[in-house]
């Protein structure tokens, strides 16, 4: 059925009524309101360090999956600062950028490399406790740990990372090769064989030769430790300390303040597989050293007479497990800390003025961390060529620490004293540079890698005496 013809009084109303939906069409198509902007990328979330001191707003986050993607970031970003960041474990700003900030939480696993020594190849992201527990299901270790095992595996090594033991050096000792993606986007592998000044600068880089991206370390067969944790008089345990830390394969005290004790601590391998783990009373320690300075931090000579009473009948704790179990421990409470690793033979008569300083000060009630370490040849390690005792001072996050790095600071240098870079010093170029015998070295190679300073920051251009381009 044909539709009727319009009249012309219905032609006219026919083409009034197409001229107003011409109009309109437009207005149909695209809304009255102005064009929609283009959404905006949710501006990256903050990052902060674990202590709570350190935080940074970079303009891009990025977690790369794989070599080829670090590569393509630092390509594709040429006017960017870059900083890689582990687990933020430093108390040092080594980390605060606000150009790009690299985690390698997505690279992480461990492969055991076949041949005659046990070699296994770690993604640089790889957490410890990852390292530790995917090398025990091989009946492999890490020789060396430090206190907690929370750091990523290029983080720890980035800054000296040690354990503690007379004939153990720190972590890095045991990289045996690393590969790294430089400031132009390169990437450069080295080892003992190929390329060993790189390895020997790259082994404790502070972040700044490049995004290391896996390492080449060497382990050892898995093993059982014991473990044994006594209380000791304080001058007992500084007479002894150096016959102990000879005679145990992993040897530390800590210092009670205002107590007149220390705890020792001693790890000896141990037959058989049988695993003996009282709970940890680290925690409960510190809350009942705090609360005693809390009460009794006034009058110092009834804080220690008290503590003395409870420290004295406190009995030893043994305990057994597989090394990497008892190595590392878990530290909930969140705390500020400065640590120098000074030549052996000043450790203790260094301790001695540490102490008298910390106990000119009431509210300290931190325990001090005394260890030994065995020397290496990083160029930038602060045990290179040194075999050392590192003195560590802590404060509660939430209290002041200033005194950390100003005068007990200046004890430890006094005693010729290198800081460890990821915990809190004051040292600038001027300062550092006598301390290494490869600093010009490491800042040669530095600039060569990286002439523009993209992997540097505010902190690294003063420990570096670095000025902006
Ligand atoms: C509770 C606690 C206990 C600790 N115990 C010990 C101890 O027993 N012994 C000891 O020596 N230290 C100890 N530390 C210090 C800690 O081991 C070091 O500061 C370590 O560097 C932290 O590792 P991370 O993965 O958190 O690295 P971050 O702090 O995140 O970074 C450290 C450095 O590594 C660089 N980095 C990270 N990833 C890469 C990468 N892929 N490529 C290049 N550079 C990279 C960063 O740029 C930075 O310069 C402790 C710290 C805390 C908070």
């Amino acid at each position: 059925m044909t539709p009727p013809a319009p009249t012309d009084s219905g032609r006219r109303a026919l083409l009034r009524a197409s001229a107003a939906c011409a109009l309109a069409l437009p207005a149909l198509r695209a809304p009255a309101q102005a064009p929609a902007p283009a959404p905006t990328p949710p501006a990256p979330t903050p990052w902060r360090n674990w202590s709570g001191l350190h935080s940074a707003s970079p303009r891009l986050r990025a977690t790369p999956g794989s070599e080829a993607e670090v590569a393509a970031l630092l390509r594709e970003h040429p006017a960017l600062p870059v900083r890689c960041v582990g687990a933020g474990h430093s108390f040092t700003p080594l980390v605060p950028t606000e150009g790009m900030l690299v985690s390698l939480d997505r690279m992480s696993g461990v492969t055991v490399l076949p041949g005659s020594e046990p070699l296994a190849r770690v993604q640089a992201g790889t957490r410890l406790s990852v390292v530790s527990r995917q090398l025990d299901q091989a009946n492999l270790a890490l020789r060396v740990l430090p206190d907690i095992d929370l750091q990523s595996l290029a983080g720890a090594i980035a800054t000296g990372t040690h354990g503690t033991g007379a004939t153990l050096p720190a972590m890095h000792a045991d990289v045996v090769g690393l590969r790294l993606v430089t400031a132009r986007g390169e990437v450069l592998e080295c080892s003992e064989q190929q390329r060993p000044e790189l390895l020997a600068a790259a082994r404790v880089s502070l972040g700044c030769l490049g995004v290391v991206t896996q390492a080449t370390v060497r382990v050892v067969d898995a093993f059982q430790l014991r473990r044994r944790v006594w209380i000791e008089p304080t001058e007992a345990m500084l007479a002894n300390a150096e016959q102990l830390a000879r005679q145990h394969r992993n040897f530390e005290f800590y210092w009670l303040p205002f107590t007149g004790h220390c705890a020792g601590i001693a790890h000896d391998p141990a037959p058989g597989t049988d695993v003996l783990m009282p709970p940890a009373a680290d925690e409960d320690v510190l809350r009942d050293l705090r609360r005693l300075r809390d009460t009794l931090g006034h009058v110092p000579a009834l804080r220690r007479w008290v503590a003395g009473q409870i420290l004295r009948r406190t009995p030893a704790e043994e305990a057994r497990n597989r090394s990497w179990r008892l190595l590392s421990t878990h530290r909930p409470t969140r705390f500020n800390e400065t640590e120098y690793h000074l030549p052996r033979e000043a450790g203790l008569a260094c301790l001695r003025e540490v102490i008298a300083a910390l106990e000119s000060r009431n509210e300290v009630f931190f325990p001090l961390e005394f260890r030994f370490v065995a020397p290496d040849d990083a160029w930038l390690s602060p045990f290179h060529q040194q075999p050392s005792c590192s003195i560590a001072v802590h404060a509660a996050a939430d209290e002041p620490h200033g005194y950390l790095v100003d005068a007990i600071g200046a004890i430890l240098r006094r005693h010729g004293g290198r800081p460890h870079w990821g915990k809190l010093h004051g040292l600038r170029a001027a300062q550092l540079a006598p301390l290494y015998p490869r600093w010009k070295d490491f800042l040669e190679l530095r600039a060569s890698l990286d002439p523009q300073g993209r992997f540097l920051n505010a902190h690294l251009r003063e420990v570096f005496g670095v000025t902006p381009a």
